[in-house]
């Protein structure tokens, strides 16, 4: 089974990122910063951690990041282990307006002095105006944020072609590295454009709910061939989906409130095994025969 030292990593303009990210929101969602910590959610970091997840992934709006910032402290008291050993990504929306005040208040629920990713959560509340600030003041804070070394790295979330071409055509000083964006293969073939995008311009994609089209979508045309290849492999559906992902090059952004399918989502990282490019083009074909997409559907899909 993958361990910390040997789980992929892929790298990014200011260190390397783990391929497999622990998200705090979706299951875990409080949506909230007023609320004490969840003890539940505390321990189930504790978990991800110590079987080897060293990339948690956290937003603002999630109300999420106190438990993960007492997660970290203990994790590092018990270990041992440096700050540079873990990998932290929040998100900034809901506070645009105010992004400096944001960023120093995930800092502090994180008790951290800084995080390795920063994301603006999506483009949205910029478009409409209703965010109060624009995509270019926003940027020119994020890229304030690097210099004064408060993030290692700046990227941006669920951004259509149309939002990176705006933010490209601002001729940023620091470009965005990574692009979050739902990714599975009831999505991959509305994504085409968006990817090839990204691919062009160095921004490495994070898939969100990686494992929507088996989780929320079961029955579907991709189930023959996710099944045939679990035989195959000697694997579960999950780890062909995710291995499916990080083929791709992509970071699987996954979560799991079960200490027992943390540890299987691992195996997804094994290098023992892969998919030939073959058996990635038949997920791709049978996922193209259904469109499903769980997020932000009326701004991707119209
Ligand atoms: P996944 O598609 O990986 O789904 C994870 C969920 O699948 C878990 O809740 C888990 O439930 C369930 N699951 C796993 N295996 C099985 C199984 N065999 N049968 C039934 N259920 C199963 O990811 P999510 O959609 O949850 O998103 C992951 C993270 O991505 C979020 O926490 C967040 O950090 C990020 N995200 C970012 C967004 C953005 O806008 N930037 C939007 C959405 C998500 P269980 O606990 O029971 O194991």
């Amino acid at each position: 089974m993958a361990s910390s030292s040997s789980f992929p990593t892929l790298s990014l303009p200011n260190g390397k990122i783990p391929q497999i990210a622990y998200g705090t929101g979706t299951a875990w969602y409080r949506g909230s910063n007023d609320t004490p910590f969840d003890q539940k959610l505390v321990d189930s970091i504790l978990e991800a951690m110590n079987l080897g997840y060293t990339h948690l992934d956290c937003a603002e709006m999630y109300g999420t990041e106190k438990d993960v910032g007492v997660a970290i402290k203990q994790y590092l008291n018990e270990t041992g282990k440096d700050r540079s050993s873990i990998f932290v990504t929040t998100k900034v929306y809901r506070t645009l307006n105010d992004i400096e005040r944001a960023l120093h208040d995930s800092l502090e629920r994180l008790q951290l002095d800084y995080v390795d990713l920063y994301l603006i959560h999506a483009p949205f509340s910029m478009k409409n105006g209703q965010a109060g600030i624009t995509l270019k003041e926003a940027w020119n804070k994020m890229e304030k944020f690097v210099d004064e070394k408060k993030v290692r790295n700046i990227g941006v979330s669920n951004f259509r072609v149309d939002d990176l071409k705006e933010l490209f055509a601002l001729t940023p000083k620091i470009k965005p590295c990574v692009n979050q964006i739902e990714y599975h293969p009831y999505v991959n073939a509305a994504s085409k454009e968006l990817l090839a995008y990204c691919r062009q311009n160095n921004i490495l994609i994070e898939s969100y709910s990686p494992l929507a089209s088996i989780v929320h979508k079961k029955d579907g045309p991709i189930d023959a061939i996710v099944e045939a290849l679990a035989v195959k492999y000697g694997k579960s559906h999950i780890h062909i989906l995710l291995k499916w992902n990080m083929q791709k090059g992509h970071v699987i952004v996954t979560t799991s409130s079960k200490g027992d399918r943390l540890k299987s989502y691992l195996q997804a990282g094994d290098a023992d095994w892969k998919l030939t490019d073959d058996e990635i083009k038949q997920i791709d074909d049978a996922g193209a025969k259904l469109h499903y997409r769980k997020f932000w559907t009326k701004e991707f899909d119209g």
